[in-house]
């Protein structure tokens, strides 16, 4: 049997009561590793982190905050304790034309997608190199490699992350410390939901039918499962990944045209 590696290690998934943080959350559970979940709504949150207990032996804690705030990221670390996995997510950045973004809406997008996950980088970093063991894993975008016009926010902020990801991993990677990023395509989750309601909506046709649409001009005809975006988070995670750094792996089932 195929064995991860990281049994009894600690991870901290930011924004997982649903969607992809969840799909990362039940996968390293699944593999052994005792969890940090958050999201802002507690009862969901709560709903989450029963189901894996539910199907695991993990222990699960849950902290309900926004996990943008200096506060909500104070609390989750103190609730953590000693990190050797941090997952960084949170919520994406509205659509819209760049035209209409204040600078504002830019710091909101930056802070979110970006300093967020940059701030508990720095906080749980140092003690990892010190354990010599340590696995970071941003969800930022397929946007990052190919740019949707419409998410300029979280095309620039995502960017931004990944940019500082890739100098840091090289820094840090003798110290059998990762960072890589895992990008999404499109993947059935609330966030994807919502996208099919407003093109549906700009293109003047069914959600049913604009769902069909999105699947059919993917090569594989569907959607993401979170269940397989888990799979590759836990597999970056493992203990026998410590020679995939400063990646940034495509999950969008081929939908990018590119021989490399
Ligand atoms: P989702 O299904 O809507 O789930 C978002 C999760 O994040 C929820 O648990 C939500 O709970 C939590 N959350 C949101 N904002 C938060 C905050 N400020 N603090 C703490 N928790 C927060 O979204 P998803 O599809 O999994 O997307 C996750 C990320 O991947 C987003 O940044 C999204 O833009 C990006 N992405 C997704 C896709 C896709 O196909 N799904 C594609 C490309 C990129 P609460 O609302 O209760 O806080």
């Amino acid at each position: 049997m195929l064995d991860f590696g990281i049994t009894g290690k600690t991870a901290i998934v930011c924004a997982s009561s649903k969607g992809l943080g969840y799909g990362c959350a039940e996968a390293l559970a699944k593999v052994g590793v005792n969890l940090l979940m958050c999201a802002r709504g507690a009862d969901l949150l709560e709903k989450s982190a029963q189901n894996i207990r539910d199907l695991t032996n993990v222990t699960v804690k849950t902290v309900a905050c926004d996990i943008t705030t200096p506060e909500g990221r104070a609390q989750v670390l103190e609730a953590a304790g000693d990190v050797d996995i941090l997952v960084n997510n949170a919520g994406g950045p509205p659509p819209g034309n760049f035209r209409d973004w204040t600078r504002d809406d830019w710091i909101a997008a930056i802070d979110a997608n970006m300093m967020t996950a940059i701030e508990l980088t720095k906080a749980v970093i140092d003690p990892m190199i010190e354990r010599r063991f340590g696995r970071i894993v941003n969800i930022t975008s397929g946007s990052v490699k190919s740019p949707i016009p419409a998410l300029g926010l979280s095309n620039g902020a995502r960017a931004g992350l990944t940019g500082f990801a890739a100098g840091v991993s090289r820094e840090v990677a003798q110290h059998n410390v990762t960072i890589n990023g895992l990008l999404p395509g499109q993947f059935n989750t609330d966030r994807i939901e919502a996208l099919i309601t407003n093109s549906a909506k700009a293109q003047n046709v069914s959600t049913d039918e604009m769902r069909t649409i999105l699947e059919d001009r993917n090569p594989t005809k569907r959607l993401g499962d979170i269940t397989e975006f888990g799979f590759a988070c836990a597999w970056l995670c493992s203990a026998h990944s410590g020679y995939i750094t400063g990646q940034n792996i495509l999950m969008d089932g081929g939908a990018f045209n590119a021989t490399l």
